[in-house]
């Protein structure tokens, strides 16, 4: 009773207060009025403090103070087009990492406490007996016609934009060099049937058509105005008579329905989802997925991971490949979305599957990228500031049955 007739004394006390202040000084008694706003890079970086300091450990501060600076670029040269702008690059300084790659790569066979087996070039990763029938994977062939130029390591010159040549098509494609890998990894053959699941803006679409060996190339991306870029990108880089829907074929699905649409089809499929994309992250406060407002989209992001990897394992053929890749260092959106693939594929889908072990292509590029040391599954390039390119995640998939 005695402490209830206090807090009446004390609130009328605070009442007669505002009474003296004149009501243009009044402040809005609201909380969150008064609470400091914090902007999406700000929320991101105190998000990735959190997770990635127990995840990588004592190499995080490293990673974050290149995550923090200017990243690298590679310029993807486009052989559609007729400027010959190679040895314009390499004057310069650049090389294309591709050609120049590590030739003498050794197969490891000591990879991620798993059943292993290994040939001259490629190296397989068995979950378990029942993820395997114990077939050896074909080597790994990077194709000759894939080109990407990088500046020297600690080089951080920026390159100029690229010109158009006399029919309109620019001469190459500024993307993260480390996204090219993905694209390596699938392996794509003469004669193959690809689907892109998730391919706005088109980068590694681009990448992929440069191999020159793809009977029919599905691009889908489910957003209507990013699809739309698409197209443009791919009208500043391919010639019009590429993209009929004999070879090219776009569409704007939803990329987790896929599986309903069009099972067992594909000879490759890339699943590059969308991600906390971690360094636009931390750059950029426009559509930042940090943003308060996208906290939903965000904290959901690994179930439509899931869902758009089970629906790429559903729509390739037995026998073929499935390559997964995000733009994050997160485990959750990364090998956990991996293995529960594998799970869902084989308890809901009665779909097999075998680890392909991505090592032999680290090996080849261990000069130009920094690759995480003793990942369980997959491989990423990580942020390092004298080679400043990722981070990206990837691991492949085989369907066995
Ligand atoms: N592969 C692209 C490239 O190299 O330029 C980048 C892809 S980006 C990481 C992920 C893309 O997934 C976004 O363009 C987004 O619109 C698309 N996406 C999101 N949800 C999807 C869905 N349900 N089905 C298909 N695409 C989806």
């Amino acid at each position: 009773m005695a402490l209830m007739l206090d807090c009446r004394l004390l609130f009328r006390k605070v009442k007669d207060l505002r009474s003296l202040t004149p009501r243009r000084n009044r402040v809005k008694e609201k909380w969150a009025a008064t609470r400091v706003k914090q902007p999406p890079t700000r929320l991101a970086l105190q998000h990735f403090d959190a997770t990635y300091n127990v995840q990588l450990g004592k190499i995080w501060p490293s990673v974050r103070v290149a995550l923090l600076s200017e990243r690298k670029y590679g310029a993807l040269l486009n052989h559609f087009s007729n400027h010959s702008i190679l040895e314009d690059l390499q004057s310069q300084g650049c090389r294309d990492f591709i050609s120049d790659r590590h030739v003498e790569a050794e197969p490891l066979c000591t990879n991620q406490n798993s059943e292993v087996g290994c040939n001259e070039e490629s190296t397989v990763v068995h979950l378990n007996n029942s993820d395997c029938d114990g077939q050896q994977p074909t080597a790994l062939q990077l194709s000759p016609n894939i080109k990407c130029l990088v500046f020297p390591r600690g080089d951080v010159t920026r390159f100029k934009p690229a010109r158009p040549d006399i029919c309109g098509l620019l001469s190459y494609y500024l993307m993260d060099a480390a996204s090219v890998l993905p694209c390596l990894a699938l392996d794509v053959r003469e004669g193959h049937i690809v689907l892109d699941l998730c391919a706005a803006p088109g980068g590694k679409t681009l990448a992929l058509l440069q191999t020159q060996s793809i009977r029919l190339l599905c691009v889908n991306d489910t957003s209507a105005s990013r699809t739309l870029r698409l197209r443009k990108v791919l009208h500043s880089y391919v010639p019009k008579e590429f993209l009929t829907n004999e070879k090219l074929r776009i569409t704007s699905f939803d990329g987790t329905k896929w599986g309903e649409i069009e099972r067992n089809t594909f000879d490759r499929v890339l699943v590059d989802v969308p991600c906390t994309t971690d360094r636009h992250s931390l750059m950029e406060d426009d559509n930042n997925i940090f943003s308060k407002n996208r906290t939903g989209e965000r904290r959901r992001l690994p179930q439509l991971q899931l869902e758009l990897l089970v629906a790429g394992i559903q729509a390739a053929c037995p026998g073929g490949e499935i390559l997964y890749s995000t733009c994050t260092l997160s485990q959750s959106q990364n090998q956990s979305v991996v293995e529960q693939a594998i799970y869902v594929a084989r308890e809901d889908h009665d779909i097999h599957l075998q680890v392909v072990s991505l090592r032999p292509l680290t090996q080849m590029f261990r000069n130009t990228f920094h690759f995480a040391p003793d990942l369980h599954l997959g491989e990423m390039v990580v942020p390092h500031l004298a080679l400043n390119f990722g981070p990206i995640y990837m691991c492949k998939l085989k369907r066995l049955t």
